[in-house]
């Protein structure tokens, strides 16, 4: 959950400020690509956790109401659902996340529910999980020969087997510089897309372009690319279509203020491009 409080003033140490307004929003990596592929028609299932508090109540409830399957989902009875504080003062923010029940999201818990992982066309993770819990997701995969996408955010260093075990890896540029050494970037050249906002993003020596639009808020663009990616891929679109939808779908996202709320349906799609 994102709790954005905007404000005037930042409090020094020991002081009380008032504030603009705050609101909340539901977000997550994982959750804002969950929604993007549901929305433009995808049958998702979600594995995480959130915490038994008020946030994991209304965090369900907003997957469900976006259609997404939250079997994999339970409430950890110790943590807290992951949050964002947002401090929003005219452009510039200050963000404290805290992961809470995230980091209770262990391999052990994904292997309870590998019938999902199993019963899926395309896999997609984040790393606002644990990172081992990614390697068991990648590996398992691998093994079973389902296409596992991995969007390096936030970005870490990249173990080498991790690397191997993605079909694709969607790094934005700054992402790209610490995710991997150039000397991966030669054997794995055929794994990274990467994304350049207004630009479009770029695959092996092709850069396909994105739609100009009027942007007025680019927040959940790549969650939008990323949960995207995953519904054309899995409907069997060939990757440079797949590609280009996807940054059709993400430029929607970004005339709109949040994450979510401006996410594309298929038709809507459609409607700008000529597939
Ligand atoms: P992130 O949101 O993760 O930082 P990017 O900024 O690279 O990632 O944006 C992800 C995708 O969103 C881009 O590849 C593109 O498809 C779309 N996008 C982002 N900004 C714009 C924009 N100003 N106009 C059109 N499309 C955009």
């Amino acid at each position: 959950m994102d709790v954005v409080t905007d404000t005037e003033l930042l409090p020094s140490q020991g002081e009380t400020v008032l504030g603009k307004d705050y609101f909340m929003t539901p977000g997550g990596k994982g959750a804002n690509q969950a929604v993007a592929a549901s929305r433009l028609g995808g049958d998702v299932s979600f594995i995480g956790k959130v915490g038994n508090d008020v946030f994991g109540d209304r965090l369900m409830a907003n997957l469900q109401q976006n259609g997404v399957n939250t079997e994999g989902i339970e409430s950890s009875e110790t943590f807290s659902s992951g949050m964002a504080n947002v401090l929003l003062k005219n452009q510039d923010n200050r963000i404290i996340v805290v992961p809470g029940a995230n980091n209770q999201v262990t391999a052990e818990y994904a292997e309870h529910y590998s019938h999902i992982l199993t019963e899926s066309n395309i896999v997609l993770a984040q790393l606002e999980i644990p990172l081992s819990t990614i390697e068991w997701c990648s590996a398992f995969c691998h093994e079973h020969g389902i296409p596992f996408i991995l969007n390096p955010a936030p970005a870490q260093l990249l173990p080498e087997t991790l690397i191997k075990h993605s079909t694709y890896i969607t790094p934005n540029e700054e992402e790209y510089t610490k995710i991997n050494s150039p000397s991966i970037e030669k054997d794995y050249g055929e794994t990274f897309i990467t994304t350049l906002g207004a630009h479009g993003v770029t695959y092996r020596n092709m850069t396909v372009p994105a739609p100009q639009v009027k942007a007025i808020d680019t927040t959940g663009a790549g969650d939008t690319f990323n949960g995207a990616l995953s519904y054309y891929l899995a409907s069997g679109y060939n990757v440079e279509d797949a590609l280009y939808l996807s940054n059709t779908a993400a430029s929607f996202t970004v005339e709109h203020p949040g994450a979510q709320a401006g996410m594309p349906t298929w038709e809507q799609v459609r409607e700008r491009t000529d597939k």
